[in-house]
């Protein structure tokens, strides 16, 4: 497809997305709400729905639910209740999903992200709770299928946000802000490949300056933000082609093969009535409080964007080194618990960024299993600070000492090592003049009046002393004795 055709038409994508709270049980039962187990394990009476069993709500998923509101800038609907959304399936015990419908318990919020453009808030429709389905598995036997109960009913918030992307990018930031947000604020993993967090993506076209929506496809359980950019490309590209040659949207509900990087049609788009939903008799509506809401919003960690931000103007980091730091908040938890024992933001965050991440990645392990202490990092930075040793020295000899031992100093390992940076005028003078013998040439170059070569003699020097010559002196001493 041309530019010229692709361009006439704006994508308008709005996502669905289904996050698994990290609560130890279910959302109205106390079976246990853990991924895996033995297949129909963690089902009680409730979960099977056995005639006169009653839901019993689950407090911290309330709070969870709650607290990713207030993350996101909702307003927390202080009046809301449950609903069902009635509707047969193998795997929904009860014949409907215990949802909340009219009275969803956020509404609004936003997301921000960064596009081409810069930063924009995607605005949010709402955060409700609900329960999840169990799982039904097609591909054990040929001749049946077998269902698993262990996830009926585990608390999911679904995150619905209004038609406002315009990319399969926007999407995909959208989504990995999410992510980063629920796993920020510890209400849930966040895993995609155990399904703790998946995505509906309603995609639909217009004509560029139209402000009518289009008719939108929803292409289902999207389970990998790789699939979510490649589902929505590849929709945008499917309905241009189809509006171009004359054809129509049908409102669908599709799937996506991630074997082929394309979407098929599973079934056309249900009547929104289907359900016949009706407020849920069993459970008694939700009063919030001030206080109760209040309480949760004080106990929230400070979230990424502010972070961000304060890095940038309290410790004049640069946008993306604030960025690094806050991918994660076990990384930001560990720069912040250096900066107890140093004030040199600049160098804790190049330590962080660069060498102490490598390191993290390159084994596999994260943060929190990182066995450099934060006051370990402080006094290798205040050595190079002090001019003691310098980066190189730092980085490929003291950093890797200091990772298997929780208990050894810096200053121990590059004294014992003969590492200390030395001003001592009698050794550097031998450098000095070693290095000068080496390249005559070069010293009657300089003599002459090419004085940039300074700067080759001081690597020499460098070199000859294994990175513990001082520079700053031993430029002094060339400078002095080559004048001469
Ligand atoms: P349903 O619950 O039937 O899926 P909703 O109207 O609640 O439908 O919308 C679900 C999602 O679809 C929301 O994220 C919304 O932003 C998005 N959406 C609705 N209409 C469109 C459209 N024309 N194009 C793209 N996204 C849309
Ligand atoms: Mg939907």
């Amino acid at each position: 497809m041309t530019k010229e055709i692709s361009g006439k038409y704006e994508a308008v994508i709005g996502l669905e997305i289904h996050v698994q709270l990290s609560t130890k049980s279910k959302l109205f039962c106390g079976d246990d709400a853990g991924f895996g187990g033995d297949p129909n394990t963690h089902v009680s009476a409730i979960t099977l729905a056995h005639p006169g069993t009653l839901p019993k709500l689950n407090k911290k998923a309330v709070e969870y639910a709650i607290k990713l509101g207030l993350a996101c800038n909702c307003k927390i609907n202080q009046y809301n209740f449950f609903a069902r959304k009635n509707y047969f399936y193998p795997d929904l015990p009860k014949g409907w999903q215990t949802s909340q419908h009219t009275h969803p318990i956020c509404l609004g919020g936003i997301i921000p992200i960064k596009t081409e453009n810069g930063k924009r808030d995607v605005q949010m429709h709402h955060i409700h709770l609900e329960e999840d389905a169990g799982k039904s598995i097609h591909d054990i036997y040929d001749d049946y299928s077998c269902v698993d109960l262990n996830r009926a009913g585990t608390p999911l918030v679904e995150i619905v946000s209004e038609p406002d992307m315009h990319s399969a990018d926007e999407a995909w930031q959208y989504v990995n802000e999410i992510r980063k947000l629920v796993r920020w604020i510890d209400v849930s993993d966040g895993n995609m490949e155990e399904g703790s967090l998946r995505c509906d993506a309603n995609v639909s076209i217009r004509l560029k300056g139209e402000i009518k929506l289009g008719t939108r496809v929803e292409v289902k359980n999207l389970n990998s933000t790789r699939n979510i950019k490649k589902a929505i490309d590849y929709e945008i590209e499917r309905m241009i082609k189809l509006v171009e040659s004359g054809g129509k949207v049908q409102q669908q509900t599709r799937s996506f093969d991630a074997s082929t990087d394309t979407t098929f049609s599973i079934r056309d788009k249900e009547e929104a009535n289907d359900y016949r939903y009706f407020p849920e008799p069993d459970l008694a509506p939700l009063h919030l409080s001030d206080e109760y809401i209040d309480a949760l919003k004080a106990a929230l960690p400070a979230l990424p964007s502010e972070l961000i931000e304060k890095y940038q103007k309290d410790f004049s980091l640069s946008e993306y080194d604030a960025e690094q730091l806050c991918a994660e908040k076990e990384i930001a938890d560990y720069f912040e618990s250096v900066l107890s024992y140093s004030k040199n933001y600049k160098a804790v965050a190049n330590w962080i960024n660069g060498p102490v991440r490598s390191y993290i990645n390159d084994n596999k392990i994260s943060f929190k299993e990182l066995s450099l202490s934060p006051n370990q990092l402080a006094d290798l930075i205040q050595l190079i600070d002090e001019g003691k040793i310098n980066f190189s020295v730092a980085s490929s000899h003291i950093f890797p000492e200091l990772l298997k031992d929780k208990n050894a100093s810096a200053f121990d390992i590059a004294t014992n090592k003969n590492l200390l940076q030395t001003s001592n005028d009698d050794e550097l003078q031998t450098w000095i003049d070693q290095a000068i013998n080496k390249m005559p040439d070069k010293v009657k170059e300089y003599q002459k009046g090419k004085k940039g070569l300074i700067g080759l003699f001081v690597g020499e020097v460098k070199k000859l002393s294994k990175g513990k010559a001082d520079p700053k002196k031993v430029t002094e001493l060339l400078q002095k004795k080559l004048d001469n």
